[in-house]
């Protein structure tokens, strides 16, 4: 049985006011960083919020790859304040962070709805039930999965992404890409899942350079925006794969952005699952619908890993993982574990092929370069 339900109301545009007439509430909780708050990107909320009477408070200490002491920190002022809205405003660490925070007000048998409002267009996270969490003390990503992390709005306003250096647009583009082709590739993929990849992957390659280029292009970054949601609803029902489990494992270890690494050993996993005919065949039909050179299964899936390198190479992204000025002595030191941490990762089991430790460890050195 193939199941597809979308469970967050996704709003494009200027659609805050909207979205808080409809719920109606009087206490709102903002979740944030303190860029955010710093470059007044939270005024027009604040705005808002003082012309319509309702009372807010604003917690602005979200990290990257938040923690769980940040997480408890915020839990405590939400539980104190009692909000009756949490809104999220930021890339992936703030929407993570406060999807967490409503996971665990659930525990204690309390529902405060969550909005979020992502300024990246990459993580998908506005409408995922995941949420990657860092263990600080042993440098390791732990990514949880709860339908109760589920936002219950998500509001696409392209302003607010108008600002964004060029390094964050191609980190969290390149992350998308990977969440749609590993949601397309996998094991848990579906005819519903895989129209949204597909739709994502096309609106990526076809959009993600020009925001690169020029972050003034409203409809690039409209067309991202939406291409993040879509591959995250494909990939919210279907998994992902090693692409993820690895980049949790060594952007864990040596704090590499989660988009950068990902994109960085993209054409490597493209090629690790291609060495199988069977497992070839679905890089293949992606190069097809894109009209990449395509004339075998073989073919296809190279044009893929191909298509990504020079996408990559366009986005100022590295093309190994040495060239994330990652010691070598270093990182071959921690590749035992990073293995380890990696196939027991929650995406390692929906990979399209079969991983084990001997064959893993070894695309653990090959993404080296
Ligand atoms: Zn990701």
């Amino acid at each position: 049985m193939e199941i597809f339900e979308a469970n967050t109301e996704i709003y494009v545009g200027d659609k805050f006011d909207e979205v808080i007439n409809k719920i109606k509430c009087k206490k709102a909780f903002i979740v944030t960083d303190s860029v955010m708050t710093k470059i007044g990107m939270t005024k027009k909320f604040e705005n808002i919020f003082e012309q319509k009477n309702i009372e807010y408070k604003i917690f602005d200490e979200v990290e990257v790859d938040p923690s769980f002491e940040i997480v408890n920190k915020a839990l405590d002022k939400v539980i104190d304040f009692l909000p009756e809205v949490i809104i999220a405003i930021g890339g992936g660490s703030s929407l993570d962070t406060a999807k967490a925070i409503k996971y665990f007000v659930k525990k204690s048998n309390l529902f405060i709805p969550l909005i979020a409002l992502p300024t990246t267009s990459g993580t998908g996270s506005e409408v995922t039930s995941y949420a990657v969490l860092t263990d600080k003390k042993n440098n390791i990503k732990i990514p949880l999965k709860d339908n109760e992390m589920i936002p219950e709005y998500a509001i696409l306003d392209p302003e607010l992404t108008k600002t964004l250096p060029k390094s964050v647009v191609a980190d969290s583009g390149i992350d998308a890409l990977t969440h749609a082709i590993e949601s397309y590739t996998c094991k848990g993929a579906n005819f519903y899942t895989q129209i949204y990849a597909l739709s994502a992957i096309r609106l990526i390659f076809k959009n993600l350079l020009r925001m690169y280029k020029d972050i003034k292009d409203d409809e690039a970054r409209i067309e991202m925006a939406k291409a993040s949601y879509i591959a995250g609803f494909a990939f919210e029902k279907s998994g992902l794969g090693i692409n993820h489990s690895i980049a949790h494992a060594i952007g864990g270890k040596f704090h590499i952005a989660h988009g950068k690494i990902n994109g960085t050993i993209l054409p490597y996993v493209i090629r690790f699952n291609s060495e199988d005919k069977t497992t070839a065949l679905k890089y293949y039909e992606i190069s097809k619908d894109l009209g990449f050179p395509a004339n075998s299964i073989e073919e296809g899936a190279e044009s893929l890993a191909v298509a990504v390198e020079i996408l990559n190479k366009n986005l100022g992204l590295p093309s190994c993982v040495k060239d994330l000025a990652i010691d070598e002595e270093k990182y071959k030191n921690e590749i035992e574990i990073m293995t380890k941490s990696a196939l027991e990762d929650i995406c390692t089991s929906g990979n399209i092929r079969e991983v084990n430790l001997k064959n893993l460890k070894e695309l653990f050195v090959k993404v080296y370069g």
